[in-house]
């Protein structure tokens, strides 16, 4: 039930007075007068990352190639310290994540590294819903390893076409299924899979499960090592504000240790053996294993100081302000926008959904334009999406408030009108 008083401006206003991270936003660089609901597609600038960066930069000016080894974030280590940065975001032991390479690169190294197709068991099992490098990359695997992709690859089907059934996916998890590579939170409708479920089908099954954190990773917690997941990936410059092309990260369970990775390179090596220059690799014996080539330092260092600020925070305590946020955004387009044919199409209960809203319709391309217009910054998703996300560290219930407010005059005065029905280049 909506009561009245929480459709007022003085409500919204009243939450983020009790909000306890209130004070996190000014660590940000938030342009005056726009509403960006956009942090799940690229996170904001904050001052730490850029710290961290300039801190960087300056010890390429400073040593030059000594950076390697001398100053107070030497290159050679970096991704191995950002790991354990990384670890109690993804619930993982520090050796068991490694920030390197990107979310299709990683996933690469991963399916090359434990997809093992022997006797029956030579397909992957995917979704028909998750993001297309996913899906180009699965395949390209597939045929690296001779197998035709409309065979070998089984995308489960969604009955919504916007979230998935656990119930089918299990049912997919047939005799055939040697990997199965899912995403955690899907990239339109945000639900929210059960990861802890999906992974003991998946091991009574003997099969390998690994999962895809791009919209999860900094905006819910995760117990990677307690369900047991096989390997999971991520990119860093969404929810993590990691900046523009910020390097990604990969988990492997230490159950693994051990296994060559399917691509090597020389930074797959073990720290101490690198520079002996051998044609043998000795690779590392964790997570460090998966690495490939020289890590990009410049696009690791904003992560420092993100990293830093999550870690101080807590992602339990960011999880529950996003929670708060969002459903507060949800009962504002239900009170306000009834009349106007938005459907929330992303699940409703809190354990089923990520960090966005999603707001499905007809006219969605153009809304979003009308909405930029109004400076509030969405997300738009083919055919008819609208992603919508007030993130915990520096968005804000007024900010959430208004959004509603400028959709609704939007829709009332038809403003959508006057653009294209259709997408820009990006988005
Ligand atoms: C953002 C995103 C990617 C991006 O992959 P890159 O290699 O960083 O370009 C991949 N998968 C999903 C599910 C994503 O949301």
């Amino acid at each position: 039930m909506v009561v009245q008083e929480q459709l007022t401006k003085e409500y919204a206003q009243k939450l983020d007075q009790q909000n306890e991270l209130k004070m996190y936003r000014d660590e940000f660089y938030i342009q005056p007068g726009v509403i960006y609901f956009d942090g799940n597609s690229l996170g904001l600038l904050s001052k730490r990352a850029e710290s961290t960066l300039l801190q960087l930069v300056d010890s390429w000016k400073k040593y030059g190639i000594d950076g390697w080894t001398n100053g107070d974030h030497p290159w050679f280590y970096l991704s191995e310290k950002l790991g354990k940065g990384n670890a109690p975001l993804i619930g993982a032991e520090p050796e068991e994540t490694i920030v390197t390479g990107s979310t299709t690169i990683n996933l690469h190294q991963l399916v090359a590294t434990f997809y093992k197709p022997e006797g029956k068991k030579t397909k992957i099992l995917a979704d028909e819903l998750n993001f297309p490098t996913d899906i180009y990359a699965l395949k390209s695997q597939l045929q690296l390893h001779g197998y035709a992709p409309e065979e070998h690859l089984v995308q489960v089907k969604s009955r919504d076409g916007n979230t998935l059934q656990e119930e089918d996916i299990i049912e997919a998890m047939t005799d055939d299924i040697a990997l199965i590579v899912l995403p955690s939170v899907l990239y339109r409708s945000g639900q929210l899979l059960d990861m802890k479920r999906l992974t003991a089908e998946a091991h009574n099954r003997g099969i390998l499960i690994g999962f895809d954190l791009c919209h999860s990773v900094g905006s819910i917690p995760h117990s990677l090592s307690d369900w047991d997941v096989d390997f999971a990936f991520w990119c860093t410059y969404k929810h993590l504000n990691g900046g523009p092309g910020s390097v990604g990260g990969l988990y492997v369970n230490k159950r693994h240790f051990g296994t060559c990775p399917g691509l090597a390179g020389w930074f797959s090596s073990k720290k101490d053996k690198q520079f002996d220059m051998e044609h043998t690799l000795k690779a590392a014996p964790d997570a460090g294993a998966y690495q490939m080539g020289t890590p990009h330092v410049l696009s690791l260092a904003p992560l420092l100081g993100s990293l830093d600020l999550f870690n101080e925070v807590g992602i339990e305590k960011i999880r529950k302000q996003s929670l708060q946020l969002t459903n507060y955004l949800m009962t504002l387009i239900d009170a306000e926008l009834s009349e106007y044919e938005f459907i929330v199409a992303n699940p409703r209960e809190d354990a089923a959904r990520g960090g966005h809203i999603y707001l499905e319709h007809k006219e969605a391309a153009r809304i979003c334009k009308a909405l930029k217009e109004n400076n509030v910054i969405p997300d738009f998703r083919t055919p008819n999406g609208i992603r919508l996300a007030p993130v915990a560290l520096y968005n804000t219930f007024e900010e959430v408030w208004e959004t509603v407010q400028i959709l609704r005059k939007i829709m009332k005065e038809e403003q959508y009108k006057k653009f294209e029905n259709k997408r820009d280049v990006v988005a």
